[in-house]
């Protein structure tokens, strides 16, 4: 029946790809299943989508999968009535490796995070997960729209080539066929089927059928939690398989679609899992069904850890919320559901009254849409703080997960800007009424203006490079001996969402090097006391640095340092400025004011050195080690040394 055979390479990556995912996979092999099962239960939505326009293409056969073995061929076959593929299909969808995240995957692969398993299924390389059990797999699909004698077989040891022909099937859909590798026997039995199969898929929406042992291999089955009703409607049966009866051994019903009441925390985590590829529990979800004049169910997840590819450009293509229109899947819409700072959610979304042959432009400019949208995102946030007030750990650990993707919807969502900033958490310095180890708890804006003391009204923060560097600042020092809690904010993330964030709770924001301690009438007349008995020191400085700042001045916020860098306004920080350099940005060079502590006794040796090239040094390094402090790069570092080996010989 074979016409003509032609054998190919794979696509270099997708020898990569096999290499890697056999290789690393070893304490998952079982996923294999749930990925074949997954790929044959979205060939079904597909059927069905692509039915409604054309009911014929579902004529002969229901939707189902069919697992089934043979011991002595030891072979496990995974069958569909789903949409199928023509031969085009099969080569563009398991010769290459078309997505651009599949290629991050295998880039990221190549360093230390090689093994970890968790991140295979999210990046479409699900199919290749056969050859972790298999030495040989043959595809054999025929697309719905396609006759009888157009089917394709497809043909590989995983080793780099693959062959394909023509054949004829009866059956629309694709089957899989693993032969299995000599020490995999442990999947040959009913019973181990069967139950990775209601471990992992038992949410599918679509029958997935064994054969009903006639004696021989009586299944000593463990418990399983589904109903059991044969599927019916079989019709035009590949005949591959010598079982008359099938049985269904999953619940086959859309999980979203059943009351809450019946649905089992159980039932809710193994639905994530598999939607979310994810081997771990989700952190917390959300179950909602609106009825009215628009009617719609959500079910919302929080997933735990963070999927692989959310901070590294993962936006092109997010996957991970999947739109249903009466509980037919038409897309993977997480783009058009939910703003980009919550892109970390999965679920899935049933509209009712949605037209079914929506296009992702139609769902673009959609005001119906936008309402389901708004109602996502008031559902995470809820979810949000429900998990936050209720279980401070596991939203600690979530925080520390996506709390930097959460702070982007502070610039992007206008709307919810404060209900956001109420999720974040920061590191601070505490006050002396905080607990033990201030450094770093992390404390809410919230908790912060619990604890101002009356006649404060300025959130204060720092921002830096890293958690040191924030605690270290100079600036800090005044605050400390004041007692004054300052946030420290070191993610690269914040002072961009600093931007956006300019008051909370009716307080202002800001940053410690920008502002200035109110002073009371004491603090303000010794700062003009120090000024006036300053004066000659002030002016020497000024000439000493001459263009590289702007002004010279005594500082309020120094303590121990001898000096530091005050910002204006709309200053950039400094370690700001230097990312953004180094990213390429043109960011304008703006020029520093030096703040100076003249009780320190390094400037009381400026004010007394006699020699003019050592007090040039002095002042260029009191410069210096306020713009180190403050993270900024050193224009000259060898001139930098020169000069403090100067100073440190005397
Ligand atoms: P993913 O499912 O994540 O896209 P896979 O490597 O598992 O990645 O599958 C690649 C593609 O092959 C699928 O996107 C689909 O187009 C096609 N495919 C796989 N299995 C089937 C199947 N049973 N029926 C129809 N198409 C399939």
């Amino acid at each position: 029946m074979t016409a003509t055979t032609e054998t190919r390479p794979f696509e270099a990556e997708v020898a990569q790809v096999l290499h890697l995912v056999t290789h690393s996979l070893y304490s998952h092999k079982e996923i294999f299943l749930r990925e074949l099962v997954s790929n044959a239960s979205d060939a079904c939505d597909k059927l069905r989508f692509e039915a409604i326009a054309d009911p014929t293409l579902m004529a002969g056969d229901d939707l189902h999968i069919d697992v089934s073995f043979d011991k002595d061929a030891r072979t496990i076959t995974v069958r569909d009535s789903g949409i199928g593929m023509s031969r085009d299909e099969v080569v563009a969808n398991i010769g290459t490796i078309a997505s651009s995240g599949t290629r991050r995957f295998l880039e990221a692969m190549s360093g230390e995070q090689k093994a970890d398993a968790r991140l295979i299924g999210q990046f479409g390389v699900g199919f290749y997960s056969a050859f972790v059990v298999a030495d040989r797999v043959v595809v054999r699909p025929r697309r719905a729209d396609l006759a009888e004698a157009e089917g394709v077989q497809w043909e590989s040891d995983g080793r780099g080539e693959y062959s394909l022909s023509q054949v004829a099937l009866p059956a629309r859909g694709t089957e899989v066929v693993l032969h299995l590798k000599p020490d995999e026997d442990e999947f040959l039995a009913a019973w181990t089927l069967r139950s990775l199969v209601t471990r992992y898929s038992d949410h599918v929406a679509f029958p997935i059928r064994m054969p009903v042992a006639d004696g021989a291999d009586a299944g000593d089955d463990a418990a399983s939690p589904d109903g059991v009703g044969d599927a019916g409607g079989d019709s035009g049966n590949a005949g591959e398989a010598t079982t008359p009866r099938w049985e269904a051994i999953n619940s086959a019903s859309a999980l979203w679609a059943r009351p809450k009441a019946e649905i089992s925390d159980e039932d809710y985590q193994s639905f994530y899992k598999a939607l979310g590829h994810d081997f771990n529990d989700a952190a917390a979800w959300t179950h909602n069904r609106v009825e009215g004049s628009q009617s719609f169910t959500t079910l919302l997840y929080l997933p735990a850890q963070p999927p692989f590819d959310l901070m590294m450009g993962g936006r092109d293509e997010r996957k991970g919320l999947k739109l249903y229109i009466k509980r037919v899947f038409v897309m993977d819409a997480a783009e058009e559901l939910l703003p980009n700072y919550l892109r970390f959610v999965r679920g899935v979304v049933d509209a009712d009254d949605l037209p079914l042959n929506v296009s992702r432009e139609l769902l673009q400019h959609n005001r119906q849409l936008d309402r389901i949208k708004g109602a996502c995102v008031k559902r995470v946030l809820d979810l949000i703080e429900k998990l936050a007030r209720d279980e401070p750990e596991t939203f600690a650990a979530f925080h520390k997960a996506f709390g930097n993707t959460l702070k982007e919807g502070i610039g992007e969502d206008h709307a919810n800007r404060e209900r956001i900033a109420k999720l974040l958490r920061f590191a601070s310095t505490g006050t002396t009424a905080a607990p033990a180890e201030p450094g770093r708890q992390m404390v809410s804006l919230d908790d912060y203006v619990a604890r101002m003391p009356e006649g404060q009204d300025t959130i204060w923060y720092v921002t830096a490079d890293s958690y040191a560097a924030a605690k270290g600042s100079p600036q800090l020092e005044a605050f400390r001996a004041r007692d004054v809690e300052v946030l420290l904010m070191f993610d690269r993330i914040d002072e961009w969402m600093l931007g956006s964030l300019r008051e909370y709770a009716g307080k202002r924001l800001q940053h410690v090097a920008k502002g200035e301690l109110p002073l009371d009438d004491a603090a303000r007349e010794a700062r003009d006391a120090a000024t006036t008995a300053a004066t000659p020191l002030l002016s020497r400085l000024k000439a000493l640095l001459g263009d590289r700042v702007a002004d010279v001045r005594v500082s309020t916020r120094l303590t121990d340092s001898p000096s530091c860098l005050a910002l204006a306004d709309h200053d950039m920080a400094p370690h700001l400025a230097r990312l953004l350099r180094e990213a390429g940005q043109d960011v304008p060079e703006s020029q520093a004011t030096l703040e100076i502590n003249p009780a320190h006794a390094l400037l009381q040796r400026l004010d007394t050195e006699a020699d003019d090239a050592r007090a040039a040094d002095l002042a260029l390094l009191l410069l210096e080690q306020a713009e180190i402090t403050a993270g900024a790069p050193l224009p000259d570092p060898a001139a930098f040394v020169q000069r403090m080996n100067r100073a440190l010989m005397g």
